[in-house]
């Protein structure tokens, strides 16, 4: 990857509303930035001060007076045509600028000449990877589907600077403050950042540097996450079979397990570019094992309703928290810590029709390299109960949690150990997730 980036905006200042932190970020992290604005104003006298303007802000945020270009068409009649294309890519050609990602406005608008702009790109730069920005004051936002979030807070502030220098736009309040600011937390919200902004992102047949440069860019530890350990393969979801009991599991109606699958699913749906990587099939599927010898598999459900989590990963060596039980009924389940040989349970407490319910319950989460395939991963949700498993799911669905585990471990796994495990916590009252770093485990490559 060469680093260029090009930028494209319909006006004067719809780069720097649309994306003008994630310029600041990338100019400062050595990109190479090109400015594209692609209208005038009719008016000529206006159109000097809108030029003055863009170059202004442009300069604030880290782009040279000669890598911005201007195209010159009219303003309000912006359209992907044949010779308004040849234009643009002459235009491009001219400034030596050969982008390896575009970031231009998106279709979800109602300004026709942001959509314009939206179809101008699609057509001038083919085989591109291209990303497209909203602009607040005209974005459909029904139809605005952000995957790729970059976390802008170090440069809010270089962004209102850029802002203010469009002085003609301050002045006829055409600047939105108030709804930029709540869109850009509301994008960080995502990410767990305090403030980010969002692009869709377009695939074109060829663009080859395609996940590359999406994870470059993205600043979602869903993805950082689930990138460093599959890349670009499938991930194979061997799940346990629900473990039907005489009483119903209270308040819950339904199986853990199974709200924990549906929570990864949607993740994945709502996050990941292209279709999600998971394919899930139970324990009893005929020949599962063979599954565990070529790809990376994700493990869910204890020893207890999960066979080959009862007789592969439990058995692997260097792994420090396992789910024990007491036969001939499994009875007594619990979590066993082979490095103190002491047991880990669940917190109950009396559920008023002269049983105990789980109060607390816990899970253990394991990330490691699969022992029976070298080059694949397993990662391991595993709990006393479902509700444990359930608690597991929704900390590798989210990327706020995510963020704070990346922090802690390394990803992915270095040389030299074979993963990590960790105990989460999971109040059932309060369906909240949590977990304890004393348990946090770096596990020997076995
Ligand atoms: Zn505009």
């Amino acid at each position: 990857l060469e680093n260029n980036v090009l930028f494209i905006g319909a006006h004067a200042d719809d780069v720097e509303i649309g994306a003008g932190g994630t310029v600041a970020k990338l100019a400062s992290k050595g990109y190479n930035i090109w400015l594209c604005i692609l209208t005038e104003e009719n008016n000529k006298k206006k159109a000097a001060i809108r030029k003055s303007e863009s170059k202004s802000a442009a300069q604030v945020l880290g782009i040279g007076d000669d890598k911005i270009m201007y195209a010159a068409f009219k303003d309000g009649l912006l359209s992907a045509d044949r010779d308004s294309i040849a234009l643009l890519r002459q235009l491009v050609d001219r400034y030596g600028c050969k982008p390896d990602i575009i970031i231009t406005h998106s279709h979800a608008d109602s300004h026709n000449d942001h959509r314009a702009a939206a179809e101008l790109s699609l057509s001038a730069f083919r085989e591109s990877v291209i990303l497209h920005y909203s602009i607040v004051n005209s974005a459909i936002v029904s139809d605005y589907h952000p995957r790729l979030f970059i976390d802008t807070t170090s440069c809010k502030e270089q962004k209102k600077i850029a802002l203010l220098k469009h002085k003609s736009q301050v002045s006829a309040r055409r600047i939105l403050w108030d709804d930029l600011s709540i869109v850009e937390t509301a994008f960080g919200k995502w990410i767990g950042a305090q403030c980010a902004e969002a692009f869709e992102v377009t695939v074109q047949r060829g663009a080859s540097s395609f996940h590359k440069v999406v994870r470059e860019l993205n600043d979602c530890a869903f993805h950082a996450f689930w990138h460093s350990l599959l890349e670009d393969r499938k991930l194979m979801n061997i799940h346990g079979l629900p473990v039907y009991r005489k009483r119903k599991e209270y308040d819950w109606p339904s199986d853990k397990d199974r709200d924990g699958m549906a929570c990864l699913r949607k993740a994945f749906t709502d996050r990941w570019f292209g279709s999600p990587p998971v394919e899930e099939y139970n324990c009893a599927t005929e020949r599962v094992e063979a599954l565990l010898y070529k790809h990376d598999i994700f493990l869910s459900g204890g020893a207890v309703s999960n066979t080959i989590s009862r007789n592969y990963f439990n058995h692997f060596r260097g792994v420090r928290y396992i789910i024990d039980y007491d036969m001939p009924d499994y009875k007594n389940i619990r979590i066993f810590d082979r490095q103190e040989l002491c047991d880990i349970n669940a917190e109950y407490e009396k559920d008023g029709f002269e049983g105990m319910r789980p109060r607390i319950d816990r899970s253990i989460i394991t990330i490691m390299r699969n022992p029976l395939c070298l080059g694949r991963h397993l990662i391991g949700c595993m709990g006393i109960h479902g509700f444990g498993s359930f608690a597991g799911y929704m900390l590798l669905s989210n990327p706020v949690q995510l963020r704070i585990f990346l922090d802690k471990c390394t990803m992915p796994i270095p040389e030299g150990i074979g993963g990590y495990q960790i105990i989460v916590n999971f109040d059932v009252k309060l369906c909240l997730p949590c977990w304890d770093w004393s348990t946090f485990h770096k596990m020997p490559i076995c």
